[in-house]
């Protein structure tokens, strides 16, 4: 088997610098693992946490042998959130039961600082377990409270020898000026759609063809990819664009603003999705009907455009409910 880092996919220049690091004894103290949700960021930090605490890797290696004891308990079991490794510790919100980290209630809000104190700071003194080196990886960076951030500060910027943090954060601009000046920042990028498609492909049992229309949809990300192949939100879209086809067609305006006070409560992300969803469906009928009924394929492709413009609207923050309300009335309109 492989060392995890070595089946990252489509980050070259992320694996590039944390494979020179490793192979040059040069692995930065505090990274900053910046880049959108499901394109291997978590991936890379277990890799690398691998590489670090490997048994068998040899000077100059870049990677993990993959097969030894450390390698296997560096990384999360299927199914598990964290792995076993005593020195590869995952800090999350909400990850840990309230009692093991010293609090009475759950972290319904933030990171907490019991959290950081527990698990980093009462920890940072000491060398490893089993004396290679000691990962701590934290989901969501973000979700650090302000208290626990200011804890971090000093460990962060002094860890204790053979000591690595690597924050994991989609929207790594909004962390702490503190934090991130202490932190060297990896830039992770959108998969490629056809490597979303085929990793899809390979995890969800779908067809090609089926893999192929979610990553269209699913912004280079195989977390929203896999959202969006779940048969749940699957049905859920198919019954989004059923009903706005009928709501543009229909007598009156009030299925169409029914639908956009639902879209309020269903959430922008979705929304947006399901807007893409319809405007891909406009984009079919105006392929479908090209051959044989110009008028019916020239109303398709304006309406098409004006869903698109309804989604460029929406990712550029304008209110969900009053997006998709202009929307139809301009579909309805065509
Ligand atoms: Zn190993």
């Amino acid at each position: 088997m492989p060392g995890l880092l070595s089946t990252l996919r489509a980050q070259p220049t992320a694996v590039d610098t944390l494979r020179r690091a490793i192979a040059t004894d040069r692995v930065h103290h505090a990274y900053l693992f910046d880049g959108p949700d499901g394109v291997g960021k978590e991936r890379a930090a277990f890799g690398l946490a691998q590489a670090l605490v490997c048994e068998r890797r040899l000077a100059g290696d870049s990677e993990a042998c993959g097969e030894c004891r450390s390698c296997a308990r560096a990384l999360p079991r299927a199914g598990e959130a964290r792995p076993v490794h005593p020195d590869v510790v995952v800090l999350e919100r909400g990850l840990y039961d309230p009692a093991t980290i010293g609090r009475r209630s759950p972290e319904t809000q933030d990171l907490s600082i019991d959290q950081v104190r527990t698990l980093v700071l009462a920890r940072a003194a000491f060398p490893p377990y089993e004396g290679r080196a000691k990962i701590f990886i934290l989901r969501r960076a973000e979700d650090l409270s302000q208290a626990a951030a200011n804890a971090l500060l000093k460990t962060l910027e002094e860890p204790g020898p053979r000591t690595h943090f690597v924050l994991l954060s989609s929207v790594a601009d909004s962390l702490l000026p503190t934090i991130r000046s202490r932190t060297q920042r990896v830039r992770f990028a959108a998969l490629p759609d056809g490597v979303v498609a085929e990793l899809l492909a390979g995890q969800a049992g779908m067809t090609a063809e089926q893999a192929a229309s979610i990553a269209l949809l699913a912004g280079g990300s195989m977390a929203t990819a896999l959202h969006l192949g779940d048969p749940e939100a699957s049905a859920r879209r198919d019954e989004f664009v059923s009903r706005a086809m009928a709501a543009v067609t229909a007598r009156g305006l009030e299925a169409g603003l029914a639908l956009a006070e639902e879209a309020k409560k269903v959430g922008k992300e979705a929304s947006m999705v399901h807007v893409e969803t319809l405007a891909a469906a406009f984009g079919a009928l105006a392929r479908t009907t090209a051959s044989n009924d110009d008028r019916a394929a020239d109303v398709a492709v304006t309406r098409y455009a004006i869903a698109l413009a309804a989604v460029r609207q929406l990712d550029a923050n304008a209110s969900t409910q009053l997006a998709l309300e202009a929307m139809f009335i301009r579909l309805r309109a065509v």
